[in-house]
């Protein structure tokens, strides 16, 4: 196994040579020579390395919407990079030829090429995504730091599963998190399909996430029969609701079959459309629909007069009906929305006010 010898944080050097990594909620203990769970930090003479650091097996530019964030700098344009690993096991994963590789391959990218690639492309931030991030905590949190002082913006997408610890260290230096459920957080879903023993630890990191003022927003993968239920929707949504407030976006993304789990039809529309409501009706006031390209639950409405203050088309914004400090142009409600609007990302033409 090639890999670049990189010291990692956030670990503890434990009874003989055993290490106890506390990087993610596995908080593996690691014995000499030996691997994580997530494969690609390891413990070499009482020493724990991470072996994907500065190692890009993807670089893209990409419309924040996709991440998605929705209302965060929306169409802003941002670098998405990825190591390889990842510290779950779902079996409709969709990037799984990188993240459930055990080679760490990649390009040779440091973080300061990363940031200067980001540059170069136009992009107003970096998003640390397509695998884990937290899995590749210390390239991220190099390349984050130099992002900062070059002015960029960073943002995670990951699942969740961090120790407080982690986000704590990462907090400052990040900007906004996408925090993507399945199956509406349903423990047995997340134990027989995902090989993950709890979800707790993602409530917990999201509560600290918001301590250390980083913009959340949620998705949640609708997957067809298999734990997802409007109950488990209205749990997740409440908690939502009653512990990151009712302006946290949440995004409904439909289940696409994919990896090893391709014989579970993707949801209807009307399922997307239920499960929108059900959240909805929690109290959640953005609640959006992903996977569904040209479905108006892809727009931002205004929740005092309903007017469609942000259109989109997947991840292009069609129409922007907000004034320049995101407030509602038909009745001045200001829209929870930070940071400002970037036009590099609308379809030609595209009607501004
Ligand atoms: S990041 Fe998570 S899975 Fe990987 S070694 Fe650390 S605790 Fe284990």
């Amino acid at each position: 196994m090639s890999h670049s010898h990189h010291e990692a944080m956030l670990y503890k050097r434990e009874n003989g040579a055993k290490v106890k990594c506390s990087l993610c909620a596995r908080r593996c203990q690691i014995s000499e020579d030996a691997p994580g769970f997530c494969l690609v930090r390891r413990n070499e003479g009482g020493t724990l390395y991470t072996l994907n650091y500065g190692k890009a097996v993807s670089a893209a530019v990409d419309p924040i919407g996709k991440k998605p964030l929705s209302h965060f700098n929306p169409g802003s344009l941002v670098l998405s990079v990825a190591a390889a690993g990842c510290n779950f096991r779902c079996q409709f994963c969709d990037n799984w030829m990188i993240s459930q590789d055990r080679e760490t391959p990649g390009n040779d990218m440091p973080p300061e090429e990363i940031v200067k690639a980001a540059q170069n492309a136009g992009c107003q931030g970096i998003s640390y995504t397509y695998t884990e991030p937290t899995i590749f905590f210390e390239y991220a949190y190099d390349t984050a730091k130099l992002a900062k002082e070059a002015g960029l913006f960073n943002t995670f997408v990951t699942n969740g599963y961090m120790t407080p610890e982690a986000v704590r260290t990462i907090g400052p230096y990040l900007d906004a998190v996408t925090v993507d459920f399945k199956g509406g957080a349903d423990p047995d879903f997340y134990k027989s399909v995902m090989a993950v023993p709890d979800v707790k630890p993602i409530f917990e990191a999201l509560k600290e996430f918001r301590l250390n003022g980083v913009h959340i927003e949620l998705t949640n993968l609708v997957v067809p029969k298999i734990g997802d239920s409007p109950g488990k929707i209205r749990k997740l949504a409440a908690w939502i609701h009653d512990n990151l407030g009712a302006d946290t976006p949440l995004h409904m993304l439909r289940f696409h079959p994919d990896y090893k789990m391709t014989t579970i039809p993707a949801p209807s529309v009307k399922d997307m459309e239920m499960a929108v409501l059900t959240a909805k009706n929690q109290g959640l006031r953005y609640v959006y629909v992903g996977n569904v390209p040209g479905h108006a639950a892809e727009n931002t409405y205004c929740p005092n007069c309903d007017t469609a203050v942000i259109r989109r088309d997947s991840f292009e914004i069609t129409q922007w009906n907000l004034t320049e400090d995101n407030k509602c142009l038909v009745c001045g409600q200001q829209i929870p929305i930070k940071g400002r609007f970037y036009k590099n990302n609308l379809r030609f033409p595209y009607a501004l006010f």
